[in-house]
């Protein structure tokens, strides 16, 4: 978020202990993919983010996503991520930051609505995008909540909150077993954790 681009990415993180990619920013990279992964850390929660000026800008949702209009979950705006990030599953060991198992949830590519660019969007703090993901689908808001000059080190608070469109879905639930597996390997967070081989082909719709 401030400095070089990923220095807060870099700076958490010893890359010969964790599995994590390195990485690196592209600041002409015109990515529009989007990713979802389901990390069980200290805490259980979903980080979601978004591929904007070449880099995954990223957001921990402690609820997860929701394809119910009538839910406003939080979203606290965390460290950019690499592109590469997206298809990283696996184990991040003890004693490393974010230490616990990663689960590509969801992933796929985004259209900015209305034709504003992504960047734009985010430094406005509203972020309209529409979804094509396994899980996810349809129009999406990214909204900062509260004074824009957050003290130095507070996090930016953010809603996510899904469009009434036609993809809506008033009775989802994030805990239901169809939504329980990794959209790339096919494979629950346990059989990650153990190191299961995938179950299934990518669903190879990730282009970074
Ligand atoms: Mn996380």
């Amino acid at each position: 978020m401030t400095g070089m681009p990923l220095e807060d990415y870099r700076r958490k993180r010893k890359f010969t202990e964790t599995p994590e990619p390195a990485g690196q920013a592209r600041r002409n990279s015109r990515s529009r993919i989007f990713v979802v992964q389901k990390h069980d850390a200290s805490r259980l929660h979903y980080d979601f983010r978004l591929a904007i000026s070449g880099v995954l800008v990223s957001w921990a949702v402690p609820k997860g996503p929701s394809m119910n209009p009538a839910e406003r979950h939080l979203a606290v705006r965390t460290e950019d991520h690499p592109l590469e990030y997206a298809q990283f599953e696996g184990v991040i060991p003890e004693g490393q930051y974010g230490a616990g198992t990663v689960m590509v949830w969801d992933t796929g590519t985004y259209e900015p609505r209305d034709g504003i660019p992504p960047g734009e969007q985010l430094a406005r703090g509203k972020i309209d995008v529409v979804l094509h993901g396994a899980k996810l689908r349809g129009g999406f808001t990214l909204v900062r909540t509260g004074k824009r000059s957050a003290r130095p080190g507070q996090k930016e608070r953010w809603l996510l909150i899904k469009h009434r469109d036609e993809q809506a879905d008033p009775s989802w639930d994030i805990e239901s077993p169809r939504l329980s597996r990794s959209v790339l390997t096919g494979r629950s967070l346990q059989e990650i954790e153990k190191g299961r081989p995938r179950k299934m082909p990518g669903l190879g719709h990730t282009h970074v």
